[in-house]
């Protein structure tokens, strides 16, 4: 079975969707390239058109405008169940009648394979789920973690190249949403499936996945590699959503400089030439400014406002003699401590040119 997943699989594309509800654009002209075997990730805050999105790979949305794509097949007016796409939702919209088996091979049942094939396929996705010897419970004797799974064991018992997931994990507890995101992504190597996953939690998103597309009010704003996302925002939207930035305005000068108050801060890379620009600065690219590591790099000198002690790192917040407050990371180790300063105490940070980056607001 798993050999038969790698060999179907497949990619999708959406090109220029616009899905309007009366005068509402919930997909504002959006294009998306899903590779085979790629795991994507749509993130973005709630209501933002992550699951109006899903719905047109799905087929459960008609676009307004705009074409699917399944391979090199325009799937645009298929119904869902000619697709052949596997799909979890949020709630497990499991059969609670049915035993984990009748629900798991409900599937095969709905495309008519012959019953003799069932067996096999069974054991294969049970084994695939690790629930193996649980055919015949009942679902309201499962876990939540369990029920996720014979969700799953559902969505590929009949082998689609593609899976469709919204927020699959977003009922459970964390502890179980961190080892299913494990097993997730342990699967999709295993299978080689392609798989859309759309989620509200960024942690998520740029743990499993090849790529994050970025949602913010019907449109993709950064379609990216989890790094790219991070050190590369697109604009003010992105960086506030990834990581754990703080943004300052700032002012451009010329093409590689920026004025942080009066100060100039060098940049590695062009400056957008915007109106309103931001300086982005992430915790973990911060360094206290001795020696000569700090040669070369921006500085920003400011007072420290307070400390935190966080277990693996100590947290400093500092306010900045150019106006604007931020905080960086201390090891809280031997090292670290011989740099911390108290608050009242005046600190001189280092960021490095091409840690400097700058982006314009969102519109
Ligand atoms: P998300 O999954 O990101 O939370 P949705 O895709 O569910 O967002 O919704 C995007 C926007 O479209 C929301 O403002 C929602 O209210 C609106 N919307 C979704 N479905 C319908 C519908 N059937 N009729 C009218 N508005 C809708
Ligand atoms: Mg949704």
């Amino acid at each position: 079975m798993i050999e038969q997943l790698n060999r179907d699989r497949v990619g999708v594309s959406i090109k220029d969707a616009v899905k309007s509800y009366g005068i509402f654009r919930a997909l504002d002209n959006v294009s998306l390239d899903v590779a085979p075997g790629e795991f994507v990730s749509i993130l973005g805050p709630s209501g933002s058109g992550k699951t109006t999105l899903l719905g047109l790979l799905g087929g459960f949305v008609q676009p307004t405008s705009g074409s699917i794509w399944l391979g090199d097949r325009d799937i645009t007016f298929e119904p869902p169940h000619k697709r052949d796409i596997g799909i979890v939702f949020q709630s497990y919209a499991l059969f609670p009648h049915m035993s984990v088996g009748e629900n798991i091979t409900f599937p095969l049942r709905a495309r008519r394979l012959p019953k003799s094939t069932w067996p096999d396929k069974l054991k294969a996705a049970l084994d695939m789920v690790e629930l193996s010897g649980y055919e015949n419970r009942r679902i309201h004797e499962l876990s939540g973690g369990q029920r996720q799974r014979v969700a799953l064991a559902r969505a590929m018992i009949f082998e689609p190249g593609l899976i469709l997931m919204d927020e699959p994990l977003s009922a459970l507890d964390k502890q179980l949403r961190e080892t299913m995101q494990i097993e997730l992504k342990r699967l999709h190597h295993r299978l080689g499936a392609t798989i859309v996953y759309v989620t509200h939690d960024q942690r998520e998103a740029l743990t499993m996945s090849d790529r994050v597309a970025i949602m913010h009010k019907g449109r993709l704003v950064q379609v990216d590699t989890p790094e790219r996302l991070h050190d590369h925002p697109a604009n003010a939207f992105v960086a506030r959503f990834i990581g754990e930035a703080t943004l300052l305005p700032v002012r451009r000068q010329n093409d590689t400089d920026v004025l942080l108050g009066d100060q100039v801060l060098k940049m590695a890379h062009r400056v957008p030439d915007a109106g309103s620009l931001h300086l982005v600065v992430h915790a973990e690219k911060l360094f206290v400014a001795e020696g000569s590591q700090a040669e070369g790099c921006n500085r920003l000198a400011g007072t420290v406002t307070d400390t935190l002690y966080q277990g693996e790192s100590i947290r400093v917040f500092v306010r900045l003699d150019s106006g604007g407050d931020l905080s960086f990371r201390l090891a809280s180790n031997h090292a670290g401590r011989a740099l911390l300063k108290a608050p009242g105490e005046t600190i001189a940070l280092a960021l490095h040119p091409e840690d400097t980056v700058i982006v314009p607001e969102a519109d």
